[in-house]
């Protein structure tokens, strides 16, 4: 079969599928099983497809079909310019979170030491690493998690340690900043999310309890223990988690803030410490 009758057929089965953006999808997807780029698919339309690669093409296809999200079939997402592996271990990241990389630069530039709590992939402690030359350490319960993170640091060349513990509790010492993207869709909406992120993202990463908002409150008291005096914290809320997070930061805190994404919802909420 040649490439561009592999696409346009690819494309129409996700389409009537309902599979969103189909042609893209099954660009993503047949680049994977040609372990080629997508400039080079434009560049070969009458390239025929050898049985391996055809096979390849069309257990992608299956398992998107299924429900799969393309990340975890192809085992890669961008991230602030880098790409990161994924497995089903680790959330996928979302463009959304990079604005807490963007308040990180912002308000603390000059931090040192820098705490990622639930840091899935590794993407934000990996990023900052880099982007502020700083040393970061990662958390996450999960272990697996963690083995993905380990090898986004290596392959960026990122100076971060790694800490299997529950939020921050394995953790001593001083930082200058703690950021976290926690679990935070409210326990009562998981049953209506969308299946790619239900069914195949790690639950662990995604649920905040009832209401969403279970973490924020822990968070702010390991980071009083944690951060430096005029140290930030910045984390990443859901659409509703605005009030819940921000009441979570006590008298120690001062200039908290919220910033908005792209879409207009409240996405990041910032403070000092300022004990
Ligand atoms: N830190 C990762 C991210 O921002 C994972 C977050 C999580 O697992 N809740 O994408």
């Amino acid at each position: 079969m040649r490439l561009q009758t592999a696409l346009r057929q690819g494309s129409e089965i996700l389409a009537s599928a309902g599979i969103p953006e189909p042609r893209l999808t099954a660009e993503v997807l047949l680049c994977h099983a040609l372990r080629r780029e997508r400039a080079w698919l434009y560049a070969h339309p009458e390239h025929e497809l050898t049985t391996v690669e055809w096979i390849h093409y069309g257990r992608y296809l299956h398992e998107r079909l299924q429900g799969r999200p393309v990340q975890y079939i192809t085992r890669k997402q961008e991230f602030y310019g880098r790409e990161f592996e994924v497995t089903p271990a680790v959330l996928i990241p979302r463009p959304e979170t990079e604005h807490v990389v963007e308040q990180a630069l912002k308000a603390a530039r000059g931090a040192r030491r820098v705490l990622d709590i639930c840091t899935g992939s590794g993407n934000l402690a990996v990023t900052l690493a880099l982007e502020l030359g700083a040393a970061a350490v990662g958390t996450d319960i999960s272990f697996a998690a963690l083995e993905v993170a380990r090898r986004n640091a290596r392959r960026h060349g990122a100076r971060v340690e790694w800490v299997q513990c529950d939020l921050a509790s394995g953790l001593s010492g001083r930082f200058d900043l703690i950021v976290s993207n926690p679990p935070y869709i409210p326990l009562e909406e998981i049953a209506r999310l969308q299946r790619e992120v239900r069914d195949y993202e790690p639950r662990l990463a995604l649920e905040g309890g009832p209401g969403g908002a279970a973490f924020y409150p822990r968070i702010v008291r390991e980071a009083e223990r944690l951060l430096a005096p005029g140290g930030w914290l910045i984390v990443e809320i859901g659409y509703q988690g605005e009030q819940a997070a921000r009441c979570a930061f006590g008298p120690a805190w001062t200039d908290a803030a919220t910033e908005y994404d792209l879409a207009g919802w409240p996405r990041v909420v910032r403070a000092r410490f300022a004990p």
